[in-house]
């Protein structure tokens, strides 16, 4: 079965969908993203990933006509399409397609992309069974990491180091030595008095839509939770460590640039987090 694309409003198979070679997101990387988690056949966190959609095209000022409803409509009608129970929905909303400037052009379309692609279960609970490793690397990026840009040209550069020393994420880290947050997660440590630890959502790093459900359910388990941030000797010496992202939920981190963490296997309050997290899953 070929994979289905949605393009401006039309269903089309991955090998003849296009955009235009003008298109701003091609050009200026001027165009907002946004990944909903699949499981059980349900897109997760539907009004957390939409606020933040709409809130990233009004910080860039792209007029986009599409109201949250008819949007869900063409994502649920794409996942369905693509027969897909687990894995991701990926969105993309550029300017639109203009004579390349890099002032704005005054009046343009915004081009509406999506893709969906499948994930085997029993991989991702596998490596979550497991816990995942880090290495830190400095957060060169832009001063607006809020803002969920396409432009991530930093993030891929520290994903692809991450990769190369054998490490699943890398976690940035800002001039003062502080994690920011993780190529495309946000990072967690449980300190050692069991105090859940997580940096607060700034202009410097992206306000995660699993971060916000995994503070509720913290709450709901009765976890004190500290928005700070936090070193990487911290997270070392911390009781465990983890990240969230709709890509890979709640995932144990188990080592931090080699250095061992909850003696290298996923925490409890980690596995607690990600069971607390598939609840919702089941009842969103
Ligand atoms: N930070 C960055 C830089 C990301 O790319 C992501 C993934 N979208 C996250 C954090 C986690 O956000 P979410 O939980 O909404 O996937």
């Amino acid at each position: 079965m070929p994979r289905i694309a949605y393009v401006d409003g039309a269903f089309t198979p991955h090998r003849d969908a296009c955009v235009g070679i003008e298109d701003r997101g091609l050009q200026f990387a001027d165009s907002v993203y946004e990944v909903w988690g699949v499981r059980n056949g349900r897109l997760m966190d539907s009004p957390g990933h939409l606020d933040r959609l709409f809130r990233s095209l009004g910080e860039l000022r792209i007029a986009f006509p599409v109201t949250r409803e008819a949007l869900m409509i063409a994502l649920e009608e794409l996942r369905r399409r693509n027969r897909i129970r687990n894995g991701l929905l990926y969105l993309q909303v550029t300017r639109g397609v203009a004579p390349r400037d890099h002032g704005f052009p005054v009046q343009a379309t915004p081009t509406v992309i999506a893709t969906a692609k499948h994930i085997p279960q029993h991989k991702a609970d596998a490596r979550a069974k497991a816990g995942v490793s880090v290495v830190t690397a400095p957060d060169i990026r832009w001063g607006r990491c809020d803002i969920k840009t396409t432009g991530l040209t930093a993030n891929i550069l520290a994903k692809q180091h991450a990769r190369e020393q054998g490490a699943f994420e890398v976690w940035m880290l800002d001039a003062d030595g502080y994690v920011t947050e993780g190529s495309s997660s946000n990072a967690w440590i449980v300190a050692s008095g069991g105090v859940l630890v997580t940096r607060p959502v700034t202009d410097n790093i992206l306000a995660g839509v699993t971060r916000a459900a995994i503070l509720r359910i913290a709450s709901e388990l009765g976890l004190t939770v500290e928005e700070r941030a936090f070193t990487p000797q911290e997270a070392m010496d911390a009781k465990e460590a983890f990240m969230t992202s709709a890509s890979s939920f709640v995932m144990p981190v188990i080592s931090i640039d080699g250095a061992q963490i909850s003696a290298g296997r996923p925490g409890e309050t980690s596995v607690a987090l990600r069971q607390g997290y598939e609840k919702l899953a089941l009842n969103a």
